[in-house]
């Protein structure tokens, strides 16, 4: 069996969605499953509704619109019949969100949060499933949360592995067209979960353990892994084959096309992994497999904008000892602020961090109690791997690095 993704770029409007068709027609559709992420920007869509709902915002109504009418074009755009099923279908799958919102009565954010946003991969697979029935593709649509079960930490909830790999050994049909919804689990009480941010191609990477599937490919607007994010770097060029250890290296330091939580299953059972456009589907794109590192290594750039970095020295010019190092760390965990970058010195330490829930200003006041605190807001972290004199010029460039860090593969420059 083969594992496909689709992500919400490639079913962003009707077009998309036909061409994803297309894309079957030419590389098969046989034992294949397929999954498939919320249309376009859906889940953005849905995190402003789930804003408006909490904070009682009188933009409810509209921002729930917003989602419908955007799902509705899509419908209209695919379908000559009005009076087909699906319309039926989507229709309910909105009401259940509506009566959610009316009758919900848990304060836990992140409990709501899933439940609502998981309508976005629910909506898209079911547009999908239809589709392709209607132009005689038959296929099974499959509900993931009967598959994927987890555990209770909505938003970011973790597999619990022996009972995903039992349900899907024994209810994943072979041989045919599956269709199922990537991100989204259930729990012990079958509450659904959702595995993080871009969890789509983990959701993949699950299947493909679970059913010891041939390969997975993640059929992407770019032409595969490329030494950088095109959108930020000029002449980016294709990756045409990477050991699983670099991409997870990739991935880990923030290259957005792989989700970085993919690789370690496909690794396990050496599951090989292509990485492709959908625009050329019959291009090789990248193969993600055991050991295929070509060299030498071409420098791959990698930026994450809008980073924190904050500086602390003590009051005294005492040393930064262990335990402050680790009260630091504590902190900045339960601000839920990702560090991506450390430097320690005698008297002083810093850390770039993303702080994607806007809680520094809390954790300023905390901090200053005890150590002095510096930062600077806005700034980039650049991540050169198999760096060379050349790449980190470029990159620092009519730019001011704030700190650079090397180690032996790898380069850290932060600039504002
Ligand atoms: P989807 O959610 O539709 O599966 P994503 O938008 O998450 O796809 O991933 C594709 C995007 O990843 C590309 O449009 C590109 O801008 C970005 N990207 C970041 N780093 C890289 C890289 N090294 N190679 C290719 N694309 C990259
Ligand atoms: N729809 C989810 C998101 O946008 C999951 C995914 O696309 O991978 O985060
Ligand atoms: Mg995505």
């Amino acid at each position: 069996m083969k594992v496909f993704k689709f992500g919400g770029a490639s079913v962003k409007d009707a077009d998309g969605i036909k061409n994803v068709y297309e894309v079957l027609q030419q590389v098969g559709h046989e034992d294949v499953l397929l999954v498939i992420s919320a249309m376009g920007k859906t889940t953005n869509a849905l995190e402003v509704v789930i804003k408006d709902y909490v904070s009682k915002s009188p933009e409810l109504q509209s921002s729930i619109q917003e989602v419908k009418k955007y799902h509705n074009q899509i419908l209209i755009d695919l379908f000559d019949d009005d009076k087909h099923p699906v319309f039926a279908a989507v229709n309910h799958i909105f009401s259940d969100l509506e009566s959610f919102l009316k009758n919900n009565k848990s304060p836990n954010y992140n409990f709501v949060y899933d439940q609502i946003v998981s309508q976005g991969e629910i909506v898209s697979t079911t547009i999908v499933s239809h589709y392709f029935n209607y132009r005689g593709l038959k296929n099974q649509w499959l509900d993931v949360r009967e598959f994927i079960k987890t555990d209770n930490t909505y938003r970011d909830a973790i597999v619990d592995w022996d009972q995903t790999q039992k349900l899907i050994s024994k209810n994943v049909k072979k041989k045919s067209l599956n269709i199922t919804q990537g991100f989204l689990g259930s729990d012990e009480n079958n509450f659904t979960t959702t595995l993080g941010r871009e969890g789509s191609d983990y959701t993949a990477a699950i299947f493909a353990y679970c059913l010891n599937a041939e390969s997975v490919t993640i059929w992407k607007d770019v032409p595969g892994v490329l030494n950088a994010d095109p959108r930020y770097f000029e002449n980016a060029v294709l990756l045409n084959q990477i050991s699983y250890r670099e991409a997870i290296e990739l991935a880990f330091y923030g290259a957005t096309v792989i989700h970085p939580k993919t690789l370690q299953p496909l690794q396990k059972k050496e599951i090989p992994l292509y990485v492709k456009s959908f625009v050329n589907p019959l291009l090789p794109g990248t193969s993600v497999s055991k050991g295929a590192d070509l060299e030498p290594h071409a420098p791959c750039f990698i930026v994450k904008k809008d980073q924190l970095l904050i500086s602390l020295s003590s009051l005294d010019f005492s040393f930064i000892m262990e335990e402050n190092i680790s009260e630091i760390f504590a902190l900045l965990h339960k601000y839920k602020m990702k560090v991506h970058l450390i430097q320690n010195s005698a008297i002083s330490f810093s850390v770039c961090v993303d702080d994607k829930f806007g809680n520094f200003q809390e954790l300023k006041t905390i901090l200053s109690k005890k150590f002095k605190v510096t930062y600077n807001d806005n700034v980039s972290l650049y991540t050169i791997r198999h760096f060379n004199e050349r790449s980190a010029d470029a990159v620092a460039k009519n730019k001011e690095v704030l700190v650079r860090q090397v180690s032996r593969e790898t380069m850290q420059i932060v600039t504002k």
